[in-house]
């Protein structure tokens, strides 16, 4: 952990109000500063937080997000409050006797810097409970957090169960109440996911327990309330049930008309929460071009609902290698906000040799081997990849639909190709606890790779996927692997953290991926798993090619960047999020 950037990120705030008025100024021409103010923030409601280095661990790209956005709002100085639990265990993976087992630590939010503020309460039907409310300032930002140490893990519990909805209660009802504590009126509330929702209604009954008409409380809410969807499928949603809410949520209204409209919500005594969601909120945003667009919700009279689009972004001073950094901005590829310059960036980022790719990379690579020192394979040994090896990388969480076995669906092909190229290949991921169907699908890849004398020596398996194995990762390895259910990845962030590190993307064309054509990357395509399997190692192959030959690996990185890097910029995304709500 020594060596992970993030545990020691430094921001480099802008050196001015002016400049801050002048990123206002270029987001919108009237300035933003009368619409948010330090005692009226931005406030982003999150169940999962991704940033080790503030003691709060996520579980994948949602939690990655709004970290992110809680940096850029910090290196921008936009008032920003996230709001979110400190959550008093983890849940970890290792290997042991090739299994991979769980195990959990705890977390105590003062050795993270975190001041205790106050206590506030949640009710149930039978008794009520009372949560610790801990901030920390950073900057023009800073994290609210509720915890008590019952409040247990990320997703502990079925969804759908009692105690998620316990948590979604006091994330929400007891966020709003931890914003009155430390003196704030929200300028906006961005829910991230539904999870959420319950900000929305602790606002709203505010409003109407303080004499707001009800109508007028609604609309009030509604235009002040941006509902940002990651997911696809509505029906996938967990759904709760009309006694769970008399039991965990009822108690928390006071106002009977917002309990009746609440009520209503239900169709056969169950409510997915993404339904009124969609009602409390007038804006609402998908997380890419594609998913914005093939998102299919609908309300509750079933009327398709519109997503406005606002393609994720990543915290490019987070997650780009230092030199690299340094390198976009000294050569006017990015200004100082770390939005792409706005004259002669394509021009600056052809001018990028292959020389300095190689050398910037391999900075990168001895920084993934310090990471992976620490780190241990399916082994339990450490690993080091050679500073000449090219090295191929998948990382994410293992889930079906991101398909990480299909690159073994013939191990010999992928056995020649690491061969033939002196390549190493590492896979990264984390199975959802209780997903058996993903635990065997890695049990049984791991042990094709223990039988196979190449892939044994070149494929290396690191558990307990992280932050700092996705950044050590983007750093170092040379070409990374995306292999979605093309229509299934809502956007996708570790692609990003490639692409802007000047690695070779081999993709399918999903998520975020697709805001840009085809043809800026390195595509998989095929209409059939055995076809896109086929691409995938006609793609690794150009890959390793690419990367000697000068020429190539210059018109490749070239094209990424100038497709993509305004794209990945965290900047970016916080100024489309500032456009669509003001
Ligand atoms: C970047 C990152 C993610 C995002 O993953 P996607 O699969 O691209 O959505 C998830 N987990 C960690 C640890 C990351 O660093």
């Amino acid at each position: 952990m020594e060596n992970n950037q993030l545990n020691h990120a430094t921001y480099h705030p802008l050196d001015s109000v002016e400049e801050v008025e002048e990123f206002y100024q270029a987001i919108k021409r009237e300035k933003l500063t009368h619409k948010l103010s330090v005692n009226r923030p931005y406030c982003y409601w999150t169940i999962e937080t991704y940033d080790k280095s503030n003691g709060i661990r996520g579980g994948g790209g949602l939690g990655v997000l709004a970290a992110d956005m809680r940096r850029v709002a910090e290196q921008l100085q936009v008032p920003f409050v996230l709001v979110t639990p400190f959550y008093p265990w983890e849940s970890h993976q290792k290997m042991q006797n090739m299994e991979q087992v769980d195990y959990h630590e705890e977390r105590h939010y003062y050795d993270f810097g975190f001041n205790y503020v106050d206590k506030v309460q949640i009710k149930t039907a039978t008794s009520g409970v009372e949560l610790d409310v801990v901030e920390k300032q950073l900057g023009s930002s800073r994290f609210l957090c509720i915890t008590e140490p019952n409040f247990g893990e990320l997703y502990s519990g079925e969804s759908g169960s009692d105690h998620r909805l316990y948590q979604e209660v006091a994330l929400g009802f007891g966020g709003y109440q931890a914003l009155k504590k430390v003196g704030l009126r929200p300028a906006v509330i961005q829910l991230n996911e539904v999870a959420t929702f319950f900000a929305a209604v602790a606002r709203l009954d505010e409003l109407v327990s303080s004499g707001m008409d009800f109508y007028e409380a609604v609309v009030y809410t509604r235009k002040h309330t941006l509902y940002t969807n990651h997911t696809l499928v509505q029906a996938a949603e967990a759904t709760f049930s009309y006694s769970q809410f008399e039991q965990y949520v009822f108690p928390n209204i006071k106002s009977v008309a917002v309990r009746r409209w609440l009520s209503d919500k239900f169709t056969d005594g169950y409510i997915r929460l993404s339904t009124p969601t969609v009602e409390i909120a007038e804006l609402r945003s998908g997380v890419s071009k594609l998913h914005a667009r093939v998102a299919n919700y609908r309300d509750i009279n079933g009327a398709k609902i519109k997503f406005k689009s606002v393609t994720n972004g990543i915290h490019l001073r987070t997650w780009i290698l230092p030199e690299i950094m340094d390198y976009y901005h000294e050569h006017g590829i990015l200004n100082r906000f770390d939005l792409p310059a706005a004259r002669g960036f394509e021009e600056a980022v052809d001018k990028i040799t292959a020389d300095d790719i190689r050398r910037l990379k391999q900075l990168g690579r001895r920084r993934l081997n310090d990471i992976l020192h620490h780190r241990t394979d399916q082994y339990g040994n450490p690993i080091h990849i050679p500073e000449d090896a090219f090295l191929f990388d998948f990382k994410r969480r293992f889930v079906d639909y991101k398909r990480p076995t299909l690159p073994f669906n013939d191990p010999d092909r992928l056995a020649k190709i690491l061969l033939d190229n002196n390549a190493h290949y590492i896979l990264a991921g984390r199975v959802h606890m209780g997903d058996s169907n993903m635990f065997t699908k890695l049990m049984n890849v791991l042990h094709l790779i223990d039988g196979h004398s190449v892939l044994r020596e070149r494929v290396h398996y690191l558990p307990d996927y992280d932050e700092e194995l996705g950044l050590g990762l983007s750093l170092g390895a040379n070409s990374s692997i995306n292999t979605p259910i093309v229509g299934l990845e809502a956007c996708g962030t570790s692609w990003m953290k490639d692409i802007a590190n000047m690695g070779l993307l081999i993709s399918t064309h999903d998520g975020g991926v697709a805001d840009m054509p085809s043809d800026n990357y390195l595509t998989i395509d095929g209409k059939t798993e055995e076809q896109e399997t086929e691409s995938l190692y006609k793609q690794m192959v150009v890959a390793t090619k690419t990367w000697s030959n000068d020429a190539d690996l210059e018109y490749w990185i070239h094209k990424e960047l100038k497709a993509y890097l305004d794209i990945c910029s965290g900047s970016r995304m916080m100024r489309d999020y500032l456009n669509y709500l003001f």
